[in-house]
């Protein structure tokens, strides 16, 4: 088995799901998927939290492009006769869900501070939620699963939700270990407090660091992220003209360039698979006959 993630750029558009359908169908063993919310639907969904807080209607009109961008996508890469389905799922969380919580921050000010910011922390969970729904209706046989009845987490001292690592791992197991589907979807990022059932995340770039603790839990033979570049660069490739691909690196490698900012992969991702030694693959959904980097110990 193996965990493939696709973070937002690869499934940002049409032509880029069509990418990613053909690479998981292409897959002969079973698979986990695991996405990220539609690239530039997480800071939408920030920015409109930060104007309905500050009670500015403006909101709506980001909203109503959010929704359509997502139409837009299910009329394009969704089999016809899942269409519907899909088209409910935007209904039930954007039309329904994201307007309501958004009406209630921006009318509402008798909300206090933590009221606050539990409907900011529901709210952005929802990029991934529509995404996971329209992958898992564009690829056969797929089955969608819900990350956060498994990726639990508990506050730090300052209430920040850190990962609750050990019933992550017993969870994991216990959902996914022999649920017999062949292709399962998941929502990178999101999660949930052990104790209340509150949203939290695993914070901003954290769909990569779901994938390892999936691929670390089940033993997966390989965790692949795949990206919007051919692999793992000594420097950012966007930023410089010279930046060399890596074809190879160990897991500290890997982690020293994270910590010091390489976006690529999230810098706590390396160390559960590092921990049980899955190789990790970086590979660009734009260009999937390319090597990629290969990390392992
Ligand atoms: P995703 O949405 O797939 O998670 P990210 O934007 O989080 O993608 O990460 C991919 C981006 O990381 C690339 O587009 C690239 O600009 C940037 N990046 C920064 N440092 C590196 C590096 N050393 N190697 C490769 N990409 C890098
Ligand atoms: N969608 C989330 C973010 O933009 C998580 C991720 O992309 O990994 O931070
Ligand atoms: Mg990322």
């Amino acid at each position: 088995m193996k965990v493939l993630k696709f973070g937002g750029t690869s499934v940002g558009s049409a032509t880029s799901l069509i990418n990613v359908k053909n690479i998981v169908e292409s897959e002969q063993q079973p698979v986990i998927v695991v996405v990220s919310a539609l690239g530039g639907v997480t800071n939408q969904l920030i920015e409109m939290t930060q104007l309905a807080m500050r009670h500015d209607s403006a909101y709506e009109a980001i909203l109503a492009q959010v929704r359509q961008r997502h139409l837009d996508i299910i009329a394009q890469v969704v089999p016809h006769d899942r269409q519907h389905q899909a088209r409910q799922v935007v209904e039930q969380f954007i039309d329904g869900n994201l307007t309501s919580h958004y009406s209630i921050l921006c009318l509402n000010n008798g909300l206090n501070h933590t009221e606050q910011r539990h409907l900011a922390d529901t709210i952005v969970c929802h990029g991934e939620i529509l995404s996971s729904a329209i992958v898992a209706s564009m690829i056969d046989d797929a089955a969608p699963y819900y990350s956060p009845s498994f990726i639990k987490t508990t506050p730090d001292a300052e209430g920040k939700p850190i990962l609750d690592e050990a019933l992550t791992e017993q969870l994991i197991r216990q959902v996914l270990a022999h649920c017999g589907h062949r292709r399962i979807v998941l929502q990178g990022f999101i999660a949930q407090d052990a104790h209340t059932g509150q949203a939290t995340t695993l914070g901003r770039g954290g769909s990569d660091f779901t994938a390892a603790l999936v691929a670390a839990a089940l033993n997966a033979e390989a965790l692949e992220i795949w990206t919007d570049v051919d692999g793992f660069y000594d420097s950012d490739p966007r930023h410089n003209p010279q930046a060399r691909l890596l074809q190879h690196m160990t897991y500290a490698e890997a982690q020293r360039l994270c910590d010091a900012g390489a976006k690529v992969i999230y810098p706590p991702t390396i160390a559960p698979v590092a921990a049980r030694g899955i190789p990790v693959w970086v590979k660009n959904t734009f260009n999937p006959t390319a090597p990629g980097t290969l990390i392992k110990g």
